[in-house]
């Protein structure tokens, strides 16, 4: 099928004559007098109005009967542009995370950005970086869809920031992340609240595991923050009667709390997306006594820079203790944020330091009893 100019001559006269390069790929213009068609732009000498005709590719002038100029080479220039293009967009679609920017992926393909920015236009009819942004609403939908909460969908989308989303979502989404997501679908959870060392602890569990812990005052608080967790859940509180094996995850928490000692391998059921179930493991490999940074663990699941994502999804962790969100600390030393509050994460971290302390006294002191008898 012939393409289309969409443009009418005086336009193109007009764009030919300033030797404008952003119309590369639109059209081409033939001479009569010469015999052979040009890109816009071309340096060749200006030909009279009267003996142009302009055609909307190289394709439909070569069928009226001209060649090629030889000195802008129009055939090349389309057929290179296009493949730069394809191969631009797949750099700027690539994988979620470090997502080359417009800079570095001109760069890479040899042609200044400004080239690259005129190629989007004359190939898709749009720029880079709206290719870019319509990728990502692409995907965060996709995420959205698929069950994922607003951070995570945000962050594997390739939004540094949730900020620049929220600021737009009225229009890409047609609604807010919060109202899109559907997250606790299909999810039965029970739950109790019991007195703990640091007041009142609520555990929340499905048939396949413990789905929400936490820490605070006040059960009010605590029931809103399961059901803003698990909006489309089935909740349901229950006694210490019915509890059933969702009273050993209790107990286990309870001790925890107590004594600081690490005994929290419990069964998990928390729906989380594929960056925070990164965080999460790596939180949990974090050792009893011991914190890292939000850099850290950036760094330790291989992406340094998401350093900021890392806080957000220590911030969403629906499991307090046993995803051990409190041993993540700031870079400066000081404790950061903690929902539960920060004087249960400072009272959390110094119960846990003395269990591991006193777990290597009681090393030290196991071997040096051996040391005794082997050398008694
Ligand atoms: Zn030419």
């Amino acid at each position: 099928m012939p393409n289309k100019l969409t443009l009418d001559d005086e336009t193109l006269w007009r764009t030919w004559e300033s030797r404008d390069t952003s119309m590369v790929g639109r059209f081409v213009i033939a001479v009569a007098s010469t015999g052979v068609y040009c890109r816009p732009g071309c340096p060749a000498r200006m030909p009279k109005r009267k003996n142009v005709r302009f055609f909307a590719d190289c394709d439909e002038a070569e069928a009226a009967g001209f060649r090629a100029c030889k000195r802008c080479k129009p055939r090349e220039r389309f057929e290179d542009g296009s493949a730069l293009v394809e191969k631009a967009c797949e750099m700027l679609a690539e994988s979620a995370d470090e997502r080359p920017g417009l800079a570095a992926v001109s760069r890479q393909l040899g042609v200044s950005t400004g080239r690259l920015q005129r190629m989007f236009r004359q190939t898709l009819g749009v720029t880079p970086g709206e290719y870019a942004a319509a990728r990502r609403v692409e995907r965060l939908k996709d995420g959205l869809r698929n069950g994922n909460d607003v951070t995570g969908a945000l962050y594997d989308a390739g939004y540094g920031s949730s900020s620049r989303l929220y600021e737009s979502a009225g229009t890409t989404l047609g609604m807010t992340p919060a109202a899109y997501r559907r997250r606790g679908s299909g999810m039965s959870i029970r739950y109790t609240i019991v007195d703990s060392h640091l007041g009142r602890l609520l555990v929340g569990a499905t048939e396949r595991g413990v789905c929400s812990v936490k820490m605070g005052d006040r059960d009010g608080d605590l029931e809103a923050i399961l059901h803003k967790e698990y909006p489309a859940a089935q909740i349901e509180r229950v006694n210490v009667a019915e509890l059933g094996q969702l009273s050993r995850w209790v107990e286990a928490l309870v001790e925890h709390i107590a004594t600081g000692k690490p005994s929290l391998d419990l069964p998990l059921d928390i729906r989380v997306t594929a960056f925070q179930g990164r965080v999460y493991q790596a939180l949990r490999a974090i050792a009893n006594g011991q914190t890292r940074s939000y850099g850290e663990v950036a760094k330790e699941i291989g992406r340094p820079k998401a350093v900021r994502a890392v806080a957000n999804a220590c911030a969403d962790n629906p499991v307090a203790l046993t995803v051990p969100c409190h041993r993540v600390i700031r870079g400066n030393g000081e404790l950061g944020g903690y929902g539960g509050g920060v004087h249960r994460k400072r009272e959390l971290l110094a119960r846990e330091a003395r269990a591991a302390l006193r777990e290597s006294q009681g090393d030290a002191s196991r071997t040096s009893a051996r040391t005794a008898l082997t050398a008694g």
